[in-house]
């Protein structure tokens, strides 16, 4: 067999899987939901790949309220589990608004966050796409942009980052956990992304080779009577957001004390609405307070030709969603 045959191989353990990844143009395939939509597409064509499906990852620990969700748990899993629903009800719902129960059945929490953006020019074959074939253009920024980028996006690249749950767990100050040829670390999740700049094709700041292993959330059952993840997409049954909010609240006294407040849909990550945020606290969720933090929330918002409406979606999204769990209860 030539050299270039491609190589399928299966993981022992999590050293064997570095060691396989280092070489060239090497892929993790785990539940391959989206990695095999891309190589259909063409806009992977991995040397070959190395099968991690069955590494001992998959874990779902409940430690003092914390939540450790291995990389390869499987979204219907974690959805399902009695104690995330109990304690982290907004990973539920955000998983739950994510996809089909078939893809959740496959789909794993590591593999939900690496996932590609949907935009249509990556996916397509033949157009001006810098993430997909860089320096040719972005056929989005003067085209079809009315799923772009509100916030975060520069001349190269518009798109959005389409993982529900990396925006409710930006919403809980989530931790990822990696591990590569250099060791473990371990850092927020917010830092997993980058913004597009000038190089549109690195989505991620992982090394190569690098693997993500876990997620790590503190505990947020003072959350868990006032957590809500509202999603607003084009067909009610299946579909990525064109605006999501993810949002918690804590009160005392009739006082907000905590506000942990995400976008999705809006930015090329999931996107932090901290000056929302900073409305918030210490103020009652009265109707005031409320249509603030929902302008606060597009404060900074860079529509283009046919993504306006996102502006307006957005807004009313942060209020509807903080007038659904500012209530008292
Ligand atoms: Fe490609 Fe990004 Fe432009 Fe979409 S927005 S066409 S992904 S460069």
């Amino acid at each position: 067999m030539s050299g270039l045959a491609f190589q399928y191989s299966r993981a022992a353990d999590t050293g064997d899987a570095l060691t396989q990844a280092s070489r060239p143009d090497t892929a993790f395939l785990a539940g391959g939901t989206d990695l095999l939509q891309l190589w259909k597409a063409g806009v992977v064509a991995p040397a070959g790949v190395v099968d991690i499906s069955r590494l001992p990852l998959d874990q779902m620990e409940f430690v003092d309220g914390r939540l450790c969700l291995g990389a390869l748990a499987r979204l219907s899993d974690v959805a399902d589990h009695p104690d995330v629903t109990r304690y982290h009800p907004l990973i539920a719902s955000a998983i739950l608004a994510s996809a089909s129960g078939q893809i959740r059945n496959m789909a794993t929490v590591g593999g939900n966050l690496l996932q590609r953006t949907r935009c249509w020019y990556f996916r397509s074959d033949g157009l001006a796409c810098n993430k997909r074939n860089p320096g040719s253009g972005c056929g989005a920024l003067a085209g079809e942009n009315r799923q772009a980028a509100l916030f975060g996006a520069s001349a190269s690249c518009v798109a959005t980052h389409a993982s529900d749950m990396a925006v409710a767990l930006t919403a809980l100050d989530a931790e990822v956990e990696v591990l590569g040829r250099a060791g473990q670390r371990r850092f927020p999740l917010r830092d997993l992304y980058r913004l597009p700049g000038e190089t549109p094709e690195r989505e991620t700041n992982l090394a190569a080779g690098e693997l993500v292993t876990g997620i790590h959330v503190a505990n947020a059952s003072r959350f868990a009577a006032r957590s809500t993840y509202l999603k607003v997409r084009d067909r009610a049954s299946f579909e990525f957001a064109i605006v999501s909010v993810a949002a918690v609240l804590r009160i005392e006294n009739g006082r907000i004390v905590e506000a942990g407040l995400a976008a999705g849909g809006v930015a090329p990550l999931p996107w932090r609405l901290t000056s929302s945020e900073a409305v918030l606290l210490g103020s009652a969720p009265d109707a005031g307070v409320i249509a603030a933090a929902g302008e606060m929330a597009v404060e900074h918002a860079r529509p283009l030709a046919r993504n306006g409406f996102k502006v307006a979606l957005l807004r009313n999204a942060v209020i509807r969603a903080l007038q659904t769990i500012g209530g008292q209860p």
